[in-house]
């Protein structure tokens, strides 16, 4: 199996700049330090993965041509990863399809419970066009078309997340930290995007350090890591510069494939 992940967005919830221009320490020359919220697209020659719909899917979509969508997976329910999620209903129309969603049990009940118009008809005008698949099984490999994977559980603080490994590339967004369990099911990949939004912060609850990161990937033994989730106070350069051998910062429209 080839595929092809493309970060959509690698920044954090409220994105680089934030609303009202606000660029804080990163440098607003350059272009790798402008980020759109959470998510990532797998494509194979059958098949594309939606990962996360926040707030800039719309934007997402568009900027990279997507023309297929065969699944959409939500790493958790918060609303930088869930909001865009109306524009899923513009999609059913277009394509007169209704799409498969995949989740935690608990991120899809949360879901429904926020955006039940989407999964029950409320009127003939408005009907159904999202179809919900728990994902609790964790050590096994899924596929979906010509995409295989395999899911993890991460711990988010506030709740749990999921992560994928597809292949020998991992994507681990939104965590603090991973059981011995998840980090088994990481051993041997080349190439892990991974969340370092605890950036400049002692001790946050939901979010990696990159001290942390590299404690974690001394276990992991990826090759090469992204730092995603990035906050506007974790300038491109300034990473670049002071990161190990090994870690770089990820950037909206870094393509990865294996
Ligand atoms: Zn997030």
């Amino acid at each position: 199996m080839s595929i092809t992940l493309t970060i959509l967005g690698c920044g954090n919830s409220e994105g680089t700049p934030s609303i009202g221009n606000n660029w804080a320490e990163c440098d607003p020359s350059e272009p790798k330090n402008r980020r759109l919220r959470p998510s990532v697209a797998v494509q194979s020659r059958e098949a594309t993965l939606i990962i996360d719909t926040g707030p800039d899917f719309k934007e997402q979509v568009n900027a990279h041509n997507i023309n297929q969508i065969d699944a959409i997976f939500y790493t958790h329910p918060h609303g930088d990863h869930i909001n865009g999620i109306d524009e899923l209903r513009v999609w059913s129309k277009l394509n007169k399809t209704s799409i498969d969603v995949y989740g935690l049990d608990e991120t899809l009940t949360d879901i429904k419970k926020r955006f039940d118009y989407h999964f029950i008809e409320k009127s003939p005008l408005y009907p159904a066009v999202l179809n919900a698949h728990v994902i609790s099984s964790f050590a096994q490999e899924m596929t979906i078309a010509d995409i295989s994977f395999i899911p993890f559980l991460q711990d988010h603080g506030t709740c749990q997340s999921l992560g994928f490994r597809f292949g020998d590339i991992a994507y681990s967004t939104d965590l603090v930290d991973l059981s011995n369990d998840s980090i088994e099911i990481l051993k041997g990949i080349k190439t892990w995007i991974v969340d370092g939004a605890g950036n400049n912060w002692n001790e946050n609850p939901a979010h990696l350090s990159l001290e942390r990161v590299v404690e974690l990937n001394k276990q992991v033994g990826a090759e090469q890591v992204y730092i995603t989730h990035l906050t506007r106070y974790m300038d491109y350069q300034t990473l670049m510069g002071s990161l190990p051998e090994g870690f770089a910062p990820a950037y909206d429209g870094l393509v990865l494939k294996n």
